[in-house]
């Protein structure tokens, strides 16, 4: 892996390059959307081949399992992140159901914080556990709680980059030093920060989950998901991959998640969706830095701001988490920055006066979008659930687009007045 100037200075050439895996046809200079769902063979014997993997390079079959389209992006997010193997689906959730299908086991558990998004929570906490996994919650701050909870049958010690919408940032390289000591893998929920701002690798991450319907669409064009395995972790140490057949180049978590939980599951990526979002990689850098750069600034000015009483944004001095966020992030932290007004009532006020910015879920879209979390995306969760996910109701959580930043600062200014 290269260092972090050359990485950072050839980040875009580097996806803007990268090389379809056959020549094209037609010689076509973006790859084409593949809609089709079986490929040709021109005799059994090669048919037979392509099926017992007898092939120097693999053919396509059917879609479910690979797609020339679909594997173009692959290849651009490995040319972007480094890692060994990228394995797309169909969303984010897929990416974070797929793999813990592919490592939880009926009496294992998984170690996390209560700060996550709201399916992800509801998919440990609801849908695993009726499969005899336990979820155990700890503060991620805490890293000896983090090592008391861990025992013979953690499966995998999980988190997000920066927690929303309570934007803790997990101290990695310390979490890391500590799960390899007990041989359990760090798997991290990356979607918050894409790979020109956040090098995985170097802060120990094994494998990450991302959701690339955020800023790898390139603008809220499609649903997507990616599953990244830096090929970093010895499996020998998971109760269930031990056993998987080890294969050179692709590690036991890999060959079973490609082999067999990705097809089973069949939340393949649809090919629409990889072409549209092979666009947005190319454009990620870009977009990515003038979005940070209008969140920093805003997030200043609403600091100063008399009717604001509390910003969240890690690059601000007043964030706990500033000397872990400039050691982990290259630049800014993104597009997404939460403030909190005087109560409930302030919040619906300030977002119904909004012209430019949106009242939409959704992050990292071109537009900006405002939401007020408490009454959304956890609007469904019972009071006592919300304690134990820390969902204040005067809190709004702004993802910031690339729209003129004196648009979006006169918008806040102006909705600001009447609160
Ligand atoms: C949006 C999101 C997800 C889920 O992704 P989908 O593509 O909507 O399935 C997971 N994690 C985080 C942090 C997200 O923001």
């Amino acid at each position: 892996m290269a260092d972090k100037d050359f990485q950072k200075k050839s980040f875009s050439t580097r996806i803007i390059n990268e090389r379809f895996g056959k020549e094209d046809a037609h010689r076509s200079i973006t790859m084409p959307v593949y809609r089709n769902a079986a490929f040709e063979f021109p005799d059994s014997e090669s048919i037979a081949a392509a099926f017992q993997y007898r092939e120097d390079i693999p053919s396509h079959t059917y879609s479910r399992i690979t797609n020339p389209t679909v594997e173009n992006l692959e290849q651009k997010i490995k040319a972007a992140s480094g890692a060994e193997n990228v394995q797309m689906v169909a969303s984010g959730m897929a990416a974070i159901s797929n793999t813990f299908l592919a490592l939880a086991y009926a009496g294992s558990n998984i170690v996390t914080s209560p700060h996550l998004f709201g399916n992800t929570f509801s998919f440990f906490k609801f849908t695993l556990e009726a499969f005899g996994v336990e979820v155990r919650f700890v503060d991620t701050d805490n890293i000896e709680e983090i090592a008391s909870a861990i025992d013979e049958n953690t499966c995998a010690f999980f988190c997000e980059l920066i927690t929303n919408p309570h934007l803790e940032v997990a101290d990695l390289p310390q979490i890391s030093k500590v799960l390899k000591a007990q041989n359990i893998p760090l798997i991290v929920d990356t979607t918050i920060v894409p790979w020109c701002g956040f090098d995985a690798r170097k802060a120990g991450v094994d494998i990450e989950v991302v959701s690339t319907t955020k800023y790898i669409s390139g603008g809220a064009t499609s649903i997507g998901g990616a599953i990244l395995d830096y090929g970093t972790f010895d499996w020998e140490h998971n109760q269930r991959l031990k056993s998987v057949k080890k294969t050179d180049g692709v590690s036991q978590f890999t060959f079973k998640l490609k082999r067999e939980i990705a097809r089973n599951i069949g939340a393949a990526m649809d090919p629409e969706a990889a072409y549209l979002q092979s666009l947005g990689m190319e454009t990620l850098q870009l977009r990515f830095e003038k979005m940070s750069a209008s969140a920093y600034h805003l997030a200043q000015l609403l600091e100063q701001h008399a009717e604001v009483m509390k910003v969240g944004y890690t690059r601000l001095e007043s964030s706990p988490y500033k000397a872990i966020s400039d050691e982990l992030f290259i630049g800014n932290p993104g597009a997404m920055l939460t403030f909190c007004l005087k109560d409930k009532q302030a919040c619906y006020s300030f977002m119904d006066r909004l012209r430019i910015i949106r009242r939409a879920t959704n992050l990292f879209d071109n537009k900006s979008l405002i939401i007020h979390p408490e009454s959304t995306i956890y609007g469904t969760f019972s009071p006592d659930m919300k304690m134990v996910m820390g969902i204040e109701d005067n809190l709004l959580r702004l993802s910031v687009g690339l729209e003129d930043m004196e648009d979006l600062q006169n918008d806040i200014l102006q909705a600001l007045k009447i609160v």
